[in-house]
């Protein structure tokens, strides 16, 4: 039996030892203390169904036993030089990157974070274009690093008040709320052709790049329609603009595909990546065309990228999504989510929007007059907590129900959240 301390003596910890912008869900948190694919146990052994993998990040369950006999095994023979000498696995890890990504996609640098992947992707796109100016999407998330929270546009994870010049805000294609007050498709993306205006009034004319994500994940679940990056892409190629895409939180089989810019079918010229790629364990890459990369050439290292042990989990974490189909799994266990979803929405008027791809799910929870259900949300997710279910949130306003459980589960487990959340919803008063 083992012994844990308390939640309480944990909290304490925290409150003491620990710099106080880590903050938690829950008004009464539990320890977690083990993971076993799509479940967690805390401290006194009571189980939880993960409906948000970490924030998407272990797409193939918690503690998959054949990643963690890569890892074991790997950490058992050698777990760390550095890149000044050769080993196999960042190289075969960097292949096979190449193959699986999509377009031209080829050249990859290996680090320990989102965030460091998108300062890395920037400063690529600046030696290569020559310009330190840059374009981003309100309600965008990029890290936590001086120039990642620079590129944020969501003000929660924006505590920099001194932020890094030359970024541009353009209006995110937010439908359900949209920042110009139109309707798809009568729009024509005027949310895309703002970029455009950007361009020519806000900046030097010489941009560097735009960065985006697929699905605004922390932003809300934001889901641009399927045709506004290649309107996107087209503004920027005319403007020697290069795309990076963050497919850090979208990245690895979480929306049907294994990178969700498939949907838009749209290439990127750098893309970023890191949570689910380990399925836990740190890392962060870029990758972008050869002729990009190939500007890079001044030695750059980061000490741990691309260690042997991060490259052979990421290796198993590859070959265990493609041998069992998570990305087309996630394809089909979201629809039956959203379907679900959309027949709680007849019955529970708190849901006013329900957005996403594939097990990147959003519920936008709103009152009659569409003001956002904040205090409900909170609610909600405490008792789902209660009753076993975890379940995350996101969007400026904290009030989006986040579904972006590890891509392993099951349809009767998803039948079960559905189930308890009609049940939640109907204890909810408003
Ligand atoms: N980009 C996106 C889209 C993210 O969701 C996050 C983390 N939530 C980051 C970048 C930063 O990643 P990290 O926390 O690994 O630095």
């Amino acid at each position: 039996m083992n012994h844990y301390i308390s939640p309480e003596e944990i909290l304490r910890k925290k409150r003491e030892y620990l710099i106080p912008c880590a903050y938690h869900f829950y008004n009464q948190p539990m320890q977690l203390v083990r993971g076993e694919m799509q479940y967690l146990y805390d401290s006194t052994g009571k189980e939880y169904l993960d409906c948000f993998a970490g924030v998407s990040v272990v797409n193939c369950g918690h503690c998959n036993p054949e990643i963690t006999k890569a890892i074991c095994d790997q950490v058992n023979t050698l777990q760390h030089t550095c890149t000044i000498y050769l080993t196999e696995n960042i190289v075969n890890l960097a292949e096979q990157l190449a193959q699986l990504t999509p377009g031209r996609l080829q050249k990859t640098f290996f680090c320990s974070s989102g965030s460091e992947a998108n300062e890395g992707a920037a400063l690529l796109a600046s030696l290569y274009t020559g310009s330190s100016e840059f374009i981003s999407l309100r309600q965008g998330l990029h890290g936590r690093t001086k120039l990642g929270m620079s590129l944020t546009g969501l003000s929660m994870w924006r505590t920099d008040n001194t932020p890094v010049g030359g970024i541009n805000f353009a209006p995110n294609a937010y439908c359900y709320r949209c920042p110009l007050d139109k309707k798809y498709p009568e729009c024509d993306l005027a949310c895309a052709n703002e970029i455009e205006t950007i361009i020519k009034t806000a900046t030097s004319g010489k941009v560097a790049a735009m960065f985006v994500e697929p699905i605004q994940g922390n932003g809300g679940m934001i889901t641009p329609p399927l045709d506004y990056f290649k309107r996107v892409k087209s503004i920027l190629d005319a403007y020697g603009i290069l795309l990076i895409v963050d497919e850090v939180q979208t990245g690895f089989g979480r929306t049907g595909t294994l990178f969700a810019m498939e949907h838009y079918d749209v290439e990127a010229d750098i893309m970023t990546m890191a949570k689910a790629l380990a399925n836990g364990t740190p890392v962060g890459a870029f990758t972008a065309r050869a002729e990009i990369a190939d500007v890079y050439t001044r030695p750059g290292a980061s000490t741990l990228g691309g260690n042997p042990v991060t490259a052979a989990a990421s290796l198993a974490t590859l070959h265990y999504l493609t041998k069992h189909d998570l990305p087309g799994k996630a394809a089909v266990l979201g629809k039956i989510l959203k379907d679900g979803l959309t027949v709680l929405q007849q019955k529970h008027p708190i849901i006013g929007d329900i957005r996403g791809l594939g097990l990147m799910i959003g519920v936008e929870l709103v009152y009659s007059d569409k003001t956002p259900a904040i205090k409900e949300t909170d609610l909600i997710l405490e008792e789902m907590k209660n009753r076993g279910i975890l379940v995350g949130k996101n969007g400026p306003n904290r009030n989006v129900l986040a579904f972006q459980p590890p891509l392993v589960i099951t349809a009767e487990d998803l039948h079960r959240l559905l189930n308890n959340l009609d049940d939640v919803l109907s204890s909810i008063k408003i």
